[in-house]
């Protein structure tokens, strides 16, 4: 879109449109004017405030929606870091069935640990910033949060079910069981 020059219905300056603006002052008047795209001619403007409002709603909007993208990919992250480290406790343990190798042992170990670690707190944690507002009071959910503390955990028990099966299908494949 060029530059075009179109005439002020307040004054009947000639103001200049901008290319992808849709109101502006009048520099002569002060009026304030928006531009009708079809007709390619100014009209009085009253809708700045209600075009500002409706801006500010989606920003907010916007935002929302980003704080549930990087909640969502947390969680992921959570529950795939939680079915490795199940898979690894008993991938370690189970290869140390027969003999005594505490290097397997205390990699076991550690292993336990994060999946302790991520049950008692990382994913209590996560459930607390679950991104749920209460769009009247924008005060935080709890029931929004307490039921995806809930499922997190019912989750969490299904992930490592599944790393605890591919462990026990790996040590099949090795013969350890
Ligand atoms: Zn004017």
């Amino acid at each position: 879109m060029d530059i075009v020059s179109i005439k002020c219905p307040h004054c009947g300056g000639m103001i200049e449109r901008q290319p992808n603006t849709y109101f502006v002052k009048c520099q002569y008047c002060g009026g304030e004017v928006c531009f009708n795209e079809i007709k390619e001619e100014a009209v009085i403007g009253e809708y700045s405030d209600k075009i500002d409002e409706l801006e500010r709603d989606i920003d907010v909007l916007e935002e929302k929606e980003r704080k549930f993208k990087r909640w969502f990919k947390a969680k992921n992250v959570t529950l795939t870091v939680l079915g490795l480290c199940t898979f690894g406790v008993f991938t370690f343990f189970g290869l140390t069935k027969d003999d005594d190798n505490t290097a397997l042992m205390s990699i076991g170990g550690f292993f336990l640990v994060m999946v302790m670690c991520i049950f008692c707190f990382v994913l209590p944690i996560i459930s607390a910033l679950y991104p749920a507002y209460d769009s009247v009071t924008k005060k935080k959910n709890a029931a929004a949060q307490l039921k995806q503390l809930f499922n997190l955990l019912l989750t969490g028990i299904a992930v490592c079910s599944l790393g605890a099966l591919l462990a026990y299908v790996l040590l099949s494949a090795l013969g350890v069981v």
